[in-house]
């Protein structure tokens, strides 16, 4: 992509109503712009951010074996009347009547639509386990809708739903998106960390949120030092062999949010210098429910014996378009955003120091179709600012490769590097540092 014909309305100064950093930053990068308290557009660099994070998302899934459908934002009262939960549910809900006076929803979540859904398709035993997911956008009448993207009415949002035989089934389907929510925050370049969530009114112990840390979470939790230090799971895991170590590993050491932190089990489990009680973002949430909704619903299966079972079900959330902004919690420095390769609206910025100097442009251009042919996601600067407004919005916009070419690097035949992470700077002969650029975003691509 060519600077000149981007649409990236960056921001000079700090918009005040902006109170986190994660959101002043993807304001000032122009990622997003508020279309009313909550709601938002994502513009063209946020809309590519959001997409490789969705992305990243649909392939962990895919690879856990869940399966991908997409369900209407719009869905029926009387479905949620069928669960109990239309009542329930508050004013979070956003109640709409059609022309004919029929009262619909923007659906919050899916358990209902996806369970009715479920109930209609199925017949034995022998359709279990499944998985099914999608990708959509939800919304929730937030009482308090802050910190840009991160707590929006208007959000989107993967939601997962198991369905197995027995609870000990449904228990290795926790298991296995417990390890895929694992390796999708992994392959973000983010540390989460499970942890023990309440569980809501039905009781039982199997509910965790990743959580990332970050001092403007909005959430308070305890765990292990060694869980936030520690190394993150392999990626190459095999869902066919045996989770249970994994699941064993990060589960074993403490890890509460404050709901369900217990004071003096954190005392005697974890020493002193290891105790980290800190401020959290929860980017998903994962639970095992059983019953909660398919007994309601009808959601049966015959069994081997003839007998109608009730299905054992679970729900798997991650805030897709909330994560956009708690990457940008943990990956930032004073100067602006610093991507991870993996999320990265563009791998690398290409600034051309002189646009209008023919050998400048000449040189940029060649490296600029060489990137691309390389099969790099690229943004050039071709504009004609100067270097130092240059200089500042790409490291601003946190593209993590810079590769700098001016007249004076031209006439000798050479560019400059810049790491964005960190600020490394190394000038090379022009096809030196073409190949180590390329080299270098390849081998990040696939963060473990
Ligand atoms: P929270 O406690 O933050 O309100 P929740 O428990 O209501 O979250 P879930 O219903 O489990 O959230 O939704 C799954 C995921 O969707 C959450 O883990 C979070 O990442 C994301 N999410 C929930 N509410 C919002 C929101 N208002 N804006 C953006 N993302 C959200
Ligand atoms: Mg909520």
């Amino acid at each position: 992509m060519r600077l000149s014909r981007y649409f990236m309305p960056v921001l000079r100064e700090t918009p005040k109503e902006a109170e986190i950093v994660s959101h002043q930053l993807m304001l000032r990068t122009g990622m997003v712009k508020q279309a009313s308290a909550g709601i938002y557009s994502w513009l063209p660099l946020g809309y590519k951010v959001l997409m490789k994070i969705d992305r990243i998302v649909r392939e962990e899934q895919n690879r856990a074996g869940a399966i991908e459908v997409l369900m209407p934002t719009i869905q029926s009262a009387d479905l949620w009347r069928q669960s109990g939960r239309y009542e329930a549910y508050g004013k979070e809900m956003l109640r709409i009547a059609d022309r004919h006076d029929r009262e619909m929803l923007y659906g919050p979540t899916n358990e209902e639509l996806i369970t009715a859904i479920f109930r209609d398709g199925i017949k034995s035993y022998k359709d279990l386990p499944r998985n099914l997911y999608h990708i959509q956008w939800k919304f929730r009448d937030e009482v308090r809708p802050r910190f840009g993207v991160m707590r929006g009415r208007e959000f989107l949002m993967k939601d997962a739903y198991s369905f197995d035989l027995t609870p000990e089934a449904g228990r290795l389907s926790y298991n296995r998106m417990f390890t895929a929510y694992l390796r999708t925050f992994a392959r973000m370049g983010l540390k989460a960390v499970p942890m023990a969530a309440d569980s809501g009114p039905i009781g039982g112990d199997m509910s965790h949120e990743f959580i990332i840390l970050a001092d403007t979470g909005e959430s308070q939790v305890f765990c292990h030092k060694d869980l936030i230090e520690g190394a993150v799971p392999p990626i190459d895991t095999d869902y066919d062999g045996d989770l249970s170590p994994i699941i064993q590993r990060w589960t074993s050491l403490y890890a509460a949010t404050d709901e369900k932190h217990d004071a003096a089990k954190f005392d005697e489990q974890v020493p002193k210098d290891k105790q980290v009680s800190a401020r959290g973002i929860e980017v998903g949430h994962i639970f095992f429910f059983g019953t909660k909704y398919s007994e309601p619903m009808g959601c049966k299966v015959q069994g081997p014996d003839g007998q109608k079972i009730v299905v054992q079900m679970g729900s798997y959330g991650v805030g897709v378009s909330r994560l956009a902004g708690a990457i940008i919690e943990a990956c930032h420095d004073a100067a602006g955003i610093v991507w991870p390769v993996p999320v990265a609206p563009f791998e690398v910025g290409l600034i051309n120091l002189k646009a209008g100097d023919k050998d400048t442009d000449a040189a940029a251009n060649d490296l600029y179709a060489k990137l691309e042919a390389a099969g790099i996601d690229v943004l050039l600067d071709d504009t004609d600012e100067r270097a130092g407004g240059k200089f500042a919005t790409m490291d601003l916009i946190g593209l993590p490769y810079q590769l700098i070419v001016g007249p004076k690097g031209v006439k000798a035949g050479e560019a400059e590097i810049k790491v964005r992470k960190g600020g490394a700077r190394e000038t090379l002969p022009m096809d030196a540092a073409l190949a180590k650029v390329v080299a270098a975003v390849k081998a990040k691509r696939m963060l473990a």
